[in-house]
């Protein structure tokens, strides 16, 4: 089959960004498009051909070795693929023929205390889906059937498959950030998670104010189109201050930053796996009155489960732009240069 590989970490080349790791090779095709191996499923696993995969900054924390994966790794953690072959000791109801989406959690041990606790996503046996396992930048992959969600046929698959990681990864930050009926709620960074977030607040809490921090004019325009209250720069104070945010960017300084801007008592989540700049806050500032923050680490299914079914309910719309597998590559470029609006998808099949 086709695939989409990563042989050896690098550093992705992009145009007017300086090179930041001299340690790693610098390239601007860190994935091989390739002829592959296509997976053999054992027990319990079902064989998907891949309809589309979303792209994750995440893919490229992996690529630029940030995240640890096995190598080589074929990326992808927003499959969405049509059951063509299912393992012996079935029992999920899953049949050929279904489609299905695939997310970050491919598996959890179910016996841990965290598995026993309903957070598996921080289960010490976490194994994630393009990473310690092939994703879905491929014509074909493997998963779990208990791993797996149902897509209704009639879904428009390209536009499902941002929800499978950046809608159910925003949407367990906003299980955290405990949001409440009339508060005000910031967004810093307007990509893949928080435009679909936008939306799943303004339809659940519609009382809620919301201010989205954003550096591109088009993610703002963006922001307001999708009803945003508010819209401005980092730098720019918004209208009051916040009593919830969630932080999607990679940069150290927006931790602060939102940090500086919370109410009283307010509780900022960092959505992001790693930073690529330094967190430097100070107690009196950031911390003091009772201000909290905290981390998002993975996603567990019932994350994904109740994501999909509110995008289904309340017609969330992903913005999409469409690359093909053989275009992994600068489909990558882009998303680290910012240059996407809203989430990027391979189209497969
Ligand atoms: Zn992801
Ligand atoms: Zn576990």
């Amino acid at each position: 089959m086709r695939a989409a590989v990563l042989r050896e970490n690098a550093e992705i080349r992009v145009e007017g960004l300086p090179r930041r790791y001299p340690d790693l090779p610098w390239r601007e095709d860190p994935l091989s498009v390739e002829d592959y191996p296509a997976p053999e499923i054992g027990p319990g696993q079902v064989l998907l051909k891949v309809l589309a995969c979303g792209v994750c900054y995440t893919d490229v924390d992996i690529v630029e070795g940030r995240v640890r994966c096995k190598l080589p790794v074929v990326p992808g953690h927003q499959i969405v693929g049509k059951v063509v072959e299912v393992g012996s000791e079935r029992g999920s109801g899953i049949g050929v023929g279904d489609v299905v989406g695939v997310a970050w959690v491919g598996r959890t041990c179910g016996r841990c205390y965290y598995c026993s606790t309903s957070r598996e996503n921080l289960c010490d046996s976490f194994t994630a889906t393009g990473c310690h396992v092939d994703g879905g930048y491929a014509e074909y992959a493997a998963a779990f059937a208990d791993f797996v969600y149902r897509v209704p046929p009639a879904a428009d698959y390209v536009h499902t498959a941002p929800l499978l990681c950046a809608g159910a990864v925003g949407y367990r930050a906003l299980r955290l950030a405990n949001l409440e009926d009339g508060v005000r709620f910031g967004l810093f960074g307007f990509g893949a998670s928080a435009h679909i977030i936008l939306q799943v607040v303004k339809k659940l809490f519609p009382s809620v104010e919301v201010y989205v921090f954003s550096r591109s004019s088009e993610h703002r325009r963006l922001a307001e189109e999708l009803g945003a209250d508010w819209t401005g720069h980092p730098s720019d104070d918004p209208p009051k201050k916040l009593h919830r945010a969630i932080d999607f960017t990679p940069v150290g300084e927006i931790t602060a930053r939102a940090l500086e801007l919370l109410e009283k008592g307010g509780t900022l989540v960092v959505n992001v796996i790693r930073k690529q700049t330094l967190v430097n806050l100070e107690y009196a500032k950031h911390l003091w009155l009772e201000k909290s923050v905290r981390s998002v680490a993975n996603v567990s299914r019932r994350d994904v489960e109740e994501l999909l079914s509110i995008a289904a309910k309340y017609g969330i719309k992903t913005e999409v732009q469409i690359y093909s597998l053989e275009e992994a590559n600068k489909a990558l470029r882009d998303l680290k240069s910012a240059k996407i609006t809203g989430s990027a998808v391979l189209k497969i099949a």
